[in-house]
């Protein structure tokens, strides 16, 4: 067992990141690792971390690889955020740790996990740093791709590409690590498309498996207009409710321990001087709720796109495998009443329908548009 087991089908990436661990001179201050949702840049990140650390390269027992995956090491400093942007202030604390020397560690490791959500103004702060490190620091930066982070950044930065792991990989680690069934997981990493994390809940998670046959299911059920817009409507629904019960526990959590924080006990009003921030904490919340809905609703695209691809793929008789396996009905039956032609033309409305997710336009507009395109063409 090793800190890169579990960097699944990465082999290049792991080979480059054990080199300039083993060898001083491959070394560096600056890396960005860069790679698709899911392909597992932030396990990669610690991973490193680990066997910067070790005094074996990543050996995975020994205290300093433990607490370094376990995310407690006193040198190593992970900034995972969920929210929207890293603010100037959690980059200028990183920034003063990072001046200390490690204390017992061979390096002090920085990692950011999403350092694509950095506005430039933070970014030029972070750049200084990066430009002369102390000796004993390390940065790893983690975006999706390299065009995610300001070009100053990237070009003082050495590069490590994570690619998309193959299926099989990925049904692997699930069954060692999580202990799933195999038939399972490797369906489950089909139909994730290699994204490590959505195939663990896949895997193990029956409700999830059945929402997403239930966002599939909607290929088939729409005749119309008027089942179009019902199945718009359904999508935006399960969203929000999937987001509220994602976030409404932590964010009860996060308004008690800040009333806590201003001195302010339970039940007790709120100063009007403090009103402030508990809005400022309340907007955060709402902008993670809305992240988060579009979220699974760009997953459920990402579906929908999968199960056209399949159509496709059997309507052109390409040999390849279908990532909806278990849905072969389906996509035969859908495959038989179109042209290939009608298929891609489907397959763009949710491309735009994305597109327009992205730039902020309503969920329902952009998907009764992309649901209506979804209708039979006769
Ligand atoms: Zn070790």
């Amino acid at each position: 067992m090793t800190v890169w087991d579990d960097v699944v089908g990465q082999e290049a990436a792991v080979a480059a990141l054990q080199g300039a661990v083993a060898n001083p001179a491959a070394m560096t201050h600056a890396w960005l690792v860069t790679g698709p949702p899911g392909s597992g840049r932030s396990v990669a990140a610690r991973a490193f971390a680990a066997a910067l650390q070790c005094p074996q390269g990543g050996c995975g027992v020994c205290q300093a690889c433990t607490t370094t995956m376990a995310g407690t090491h006193p040198d190593v400093t992970l900034l995972a955020t969920e929210k929207v942007v890293i603010t100037i202030d959690e980059v200028r604390d990183l920034i003063m740790t990072a001046s200390r020397s490690p204390s017992g560690g061979r390096w002090r490791v920085i990692v950011i996990e999403d350092a694509d959500r950095m506005a430039e103004r933070t970014t030029n702060v972070l750049l200084k740093v990066i430009e002369e490190p102390p000796p004993h620091t390390v940065w790893v930066l983690c975006a999706p791709s390299a065009q995610d982070v300001l070009p100053t950044i990237r070009s003082r930065c050495r590069a490590v590409v994570l690619r998309v792991p193959p299926p099989q990989a990925v049904a692997d680690l699930l069954v060692r690590r999580d202990g799933a069934d195999p038939a399972v997981a490797l369906t489950a990493a089909r139909a994730a498309q290699s994204h490590v994390g959505l195939a663990k809940r896949l895997a193990r998670d029956a409700g999830a498996r059945e929402r997403r046959t239930a966002v599939l299911s909607i290929a088939r059920r729409i005749r119309g207009v008027g089942d179009a817009v019902l199945a718009a409507g359904e999508l935006v629904d399960v969203a929000k409710a999937e987001a509220v019960s994602a976030t409404q526990e932590r964010d009860a959590v996060e308004k008690a321990e800040l009333l806590r924080a201003l001195g302010v006990a339970d039940g007790e009003t709120l100063p009007p001087r403090l009103r402030s921030q508990l809005k400022q904490l309340e907007d955060d919340q709402k902008r993670r709720a809305t992240r988060h809905q579009r979220d699974v609703l760009d997953r459920a695209m990402v579906d929908l796109l999968s199960l056209y691809r399949d159509v496709l793929v059997v309507q052109l008789g390409a040999e390849v495998e279908l990532v909806n396996a278990e849905l072969a009905d389906t996509v035969r039956a859908l495959a038989a009443d179109s042209t290939p032609e009608q298929t891609v033309r489907r397959m763009d409305s949710i491309g735009v329908a994305r597109t327009r997710l992205d730039g902020n336009v309503a969920p329902l507009l952009a998907l009764e548009a992309m649901a209506i395109a979804l209708r039979p063409q006769g």
